[in-house]
């Protein structure tokens, strides 16, 4: 007979005892992270999310900043210097609360401080990356364009040389963090291919009109940035990097984070199914005592176990030096898809009530809508899997 006393406990939300794999540290990093989001962002985040704003942006992310999450995976200039799987755990959190901070997080920590971080003068990070890890100043990060998302290659935004300045013109689209952005990381053609600037948006002809009707990403500030003959010194361009190299090795951080925060939305979901199934009482039980709701959490519940395991692993990988790109991609793909499976799941669970922002179930579906397309969409890291598997391109 099998003997189950000494035991550990069945955990319904780490039903394999992934914690198991997780050293001290990187708990302790992951309930600091979990007691600042309950603190200060999941009494309020339902109500940002239903008006759109997130109050107080810039003292939420001083606080993030005092946490040592912003830059959190970079060393040197007031970053914090942890691992990836420590960052990477924190994105959970922050996405288990909501996935527009976990934007605000990544963005600054993984696009703009990254770009400036890996590929910035001296000069650049000194004066942008203490004051960045710190949420005294907000950065974005210009990639995309009203008519260039997937293929960056054919961007249209322009700097070109006058005298020994650079002028920029063009437009850049679905800006995380534009508006409130303190210093902007935009990306253009130039004459030798395309370049990063480090635009402070105080610069004359910089604006960051706000996105507004968004239904996904609510607690997130998205924007237009307008650039209109922005004249900047020689030194304002990012030194050590020509050609997409620049900004693909930047989304590639970022990607790394959402590998796990997804599973953060996926988790919350989870968890509120679980609990709304245990008190819904339907034909005189709880519905979690149906068969068919009973598989519903089954389901979800491998499928997050199984996502966190793969952002774990990549995560020893990342940390290891040995982690891939396309190892990445396919890391991305898997864990948001199945993240907003498990959401939509989750939300036929809660019936009438898993449309109502009562239950963060809603939010984090529509959330994961953009997520599933930013930072490389569903499709093009399935061609981009498909390529390495077979060494031919589908997406040219
Ligand atoms: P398109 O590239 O126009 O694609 C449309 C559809 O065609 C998609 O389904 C796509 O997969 C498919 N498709 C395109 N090419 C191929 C192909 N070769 N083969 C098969 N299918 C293909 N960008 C930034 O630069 N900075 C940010 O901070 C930022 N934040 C964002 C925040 C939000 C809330 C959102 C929604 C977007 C954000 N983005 C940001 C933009 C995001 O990265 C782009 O939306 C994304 O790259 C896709 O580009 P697109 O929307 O123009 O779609």
């Amino acid at each position: 007979m099998m003997r189950t006393s000494n035991l550990p406990a069945f955990e319904p939300l780490d039903p394999v005892g992934i914690d198991d794999l997780l050293t001290p540290d990187e708990k302790a990093v992951r309930a600091s992270v979990r007691h600042l989001c309950a603190e200060r962002v999941d009494p309020f985040v339902a109500d940002w999310f239903e008006r759109g704003v997130v109050d107080d942006v810039r003292g939420l992310a001083e606080e993030l900043g005092a946490l040592g999450l912003l830059g959190m995976h970079l060393e040197g200039y007031g970053c914090a210097g942890m691992s990836a799987t420590e960052y990477g755990l924190a994105c959970l959190e922050l996405e288990a609360s909501d996935s527009g901070i976990r934007s605000l997080v990544s963005v600054q920590g993984s696009l703009a401080m990254y770009a400036i971080w890996r590929w910035g003068s001296e000069e650049h990070k000194l004066e942008w990356l203490p004051r960045m890890a710190s949420g005294e100043a907000i950065g974005c990060f210009g990639l995309t364009e009203p008519d260039i998302g997937s293929d960056p290659g054919s961007m249209r935004t322009r700097a070109r040389r006058d005298g020994s300045d650079w002028v920029l013109d063009g437009r850049k689209m679905w800006i995380t963090n534009g508006s409130v952005a303190d210093v902007a990381v935009v990306w253009a053609q130039t004459d030798e291919g395309v370049r990063g600037f480090v635009v402070p948006t105080t610069t004359p002809g910089f604006s960051a009109p706000e996105i507004k009707h968004k239904q996904s990403l609510r607690a997130s500030v998205t924007s237009e940035l307008v650039l209109d003959g922005v004249r900047l010194p020689d030194a304002a361009a990012l030194p050590e990097v020509r050609g997409l190299r620049g900004p693909l090795s930047c989304l590639n951080e970022a990607r790394f984070g959402i590998v796990w925060g997804s599973m953060g939305a996926a988790r919350s979901s989870l968890a509120a199914a679980l609990s709304y199934a245990g008190e819904r009482i339907q034909f005189g039980r709880p519905v979690s005592g149906f068969q068919l709701t009973q598989q519903k959490l089954v389901e979800m519940n491998l499928e997050y176990t199984k996502g966190v395991l793969l952002a774990l692993h990549l995560g020893r990988r990342k940390d290891a030096g040995t982690l891939r790109p396309e190892q990445v991609s396919l890391g991305k793909l898997n864990n948001v898809r199945e993240a907003l499976e498990i959401c939509r799941t989750a939300r036929t669970v809660l019936g009438a009530n898993g449309i109502s922002l009562e239950y963060p179930v809603i939010r984090h579906m529509n959330n994961l809508e953009s997520v599933l397309t930013y930072e490389g969409t569903v499709e093009m890291h399935t061609l981009v899997v498909g390529q390495a598997m077979t060494g031919q391109a589908a997406f040219r």
